[in-house]
């Protein structure tokens, strides 16, 4: 159907940027970009009444569109365009351009594939700049020398991407890398970016690679002098990579625990500006604050537990982070298993006798009601097959 809208409109369409990449790699990859040599919108509008598509969201600013196919399908969908930069690190200034400007305005080589999807030139690969040639040699490297001094945001990526397939700088690269850093343009990537970037970073699987990187060309140090990046981090950043099933089933994004993982050995002062900086919430701040401030009391009272509801009283008011945390930093098998307890069980069951139950059973509502229905649902956690009765006869 894109060749079909493409044939009718006379422009050509190609898939773009990481599909290309992984497809070449194989490796699954959901994310479909799509750059038309024209008008992106237009075709978005008629792609989606071709298909049956259930909508379509376009920036008429950026000149894309999104066509939602289906809830797990989309197609993002962009006019190829020229991007250059008036002055580095500013916004590019952005035309419509040809897809060989598109590719050039993009970061790495192997990021700067199209691969032709019309009927001109079906399954063609574009390649301008040697992308297919540094696949195969495992070398990430820039299309320019001013790359990194346009958009310092892409010596994040390039560890990114040469973390996560066990690539290598190539070596011109590293040196405009290593220059842009020693010149400073670190600093001049916007706090939210950085943030951007390394949650995606932080997010992917095999992090130590790319944990090593941030700490050899000093991105930790910009964060905060203080961040050292020792043995005992880098054991932490290996258990957490150990926690995926766990990290999944509590709903909490492995880049969170990353971040407190590095910023563990900060002041509260320091601790505070570097959260804010990257936009934690107030809330968020609180929990992390009261879950720190309790955390040896924490220790001793799930080392001394032997009940489900010693456990759940340690646990219950500490935020799902800070638990993982713990279980991270602490070597003790036993506690390690206590706290999974707690996560996979203890903290998903629900109170069996209720305050309509008290009242059924002749008793007044009052301060000690909320007390007695605490002290019934510990009993509750204690016993095995609980049931109402049981509960209530105890
Ligand atoms: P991932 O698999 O991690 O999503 P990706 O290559 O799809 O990798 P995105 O950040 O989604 O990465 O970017 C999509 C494409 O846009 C890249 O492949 C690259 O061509 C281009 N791109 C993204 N960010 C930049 C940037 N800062 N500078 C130049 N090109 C960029």
């Amino acid at each position: 159907i894109v060749e079909a809208v493409s044939k009718k409109r006379g422009e050509r369409v190609f898939l773009v940027g990481g599909i290309v990449r992984d497809l070449i790699l194989g490796i699954n990859n959901k994310d479909i970009d799509i750059v038309v040599e024209g008008d992106g919108i237009k075709f978005a509008l008629e792609l989606k009444d071709m298909l049956g598509a259930k909508k379509v969201k376009t920036h008429e600013k950026f000149k894309t569109a999104v066509v939602v196919v289906q809830d797990d399908l989309k197609l993002d969908i962009a006019s190829s365009r020229l991007e250059y930069y008036e002055y580095p690190t500013s916004l590019p200034v952005v035309e419509y351009g040809n897809i060989r400007d598109d590719m050039y305005r993009r970061d790495f080589s192997i990021n700067a594939m199209a691969l032709e999807i019309d009927s001109y030139n079906f399954g063609k690969l574009i390649d301008f700049y040697g992308g297919y040639e540094d696949l195969a040699a495992k070398k990430i490297r820039v299309l320019h020398n001013l790359s990194f001094v346009e958009d310092p945001t892409r010596i994040i990526r390039a560890f990114r991407f040469a973390a996560r397939y066990g690539f290598e700088l190539e070596k011109d690269t590293e040196i405009f890398l290593k220059n842009a850093i020693t010149d400073g343009f670190l600093k001049k990537i916007s706090w939210p970016r950085v943030k951007q970037e390394l949650e995606i970073l932080f997010s992917d699987k095999n992090l130590t690679r790319g944990m090593e990187y941030l700490n050899e060309y000093k991105v930790f140090v910009e964060i905060n002098p203080n961040i050292k990046y020792d043995l005992e981090m880098k054991k932490n950043i290996e258990r957490l990579e150990t926690l995926e099933d766990l990290l999944s089933f509590v709903k909490i994004k492995k880049w969170l625990l990353v971040f407190l993982i590095i910023l563990e050995n900060l002041k509260k002062k320091e601790l505070d500006l570097v959260f804010n900086k990257f936009n934690f919430s107030n809330k968020f701040i609180e929990k992390y604050d009261y879950g720190i401030l309790m955390r040896e009391k924490i220790l001793d009272q799930l080392e001394s537990a032997d009940k489900n509801s010693d456990i759940y009283k340690a646990l219950n008011n500490i935020s799902m982070e800070i638990i993982i945390l713990i279980h991270i930093q602490n070597r003790k098998k036993e506690i390690k298993l206590k706290i999974e307890n707690y996560i996979y069980n203890l903290s998903k069951i629900k109170p069996l006798i209720r305050g309509e139950d008290l009242l059924k059973n002749g008793e007044l509502p009052g301060i000690e009601f909320k007390e007695k229905l605490r002290v019934y649902f510990m009993k509750q956690l204690d016993i095995e097959n609980p049931t109402k009765e049981k509960i209530l006869k105890m």
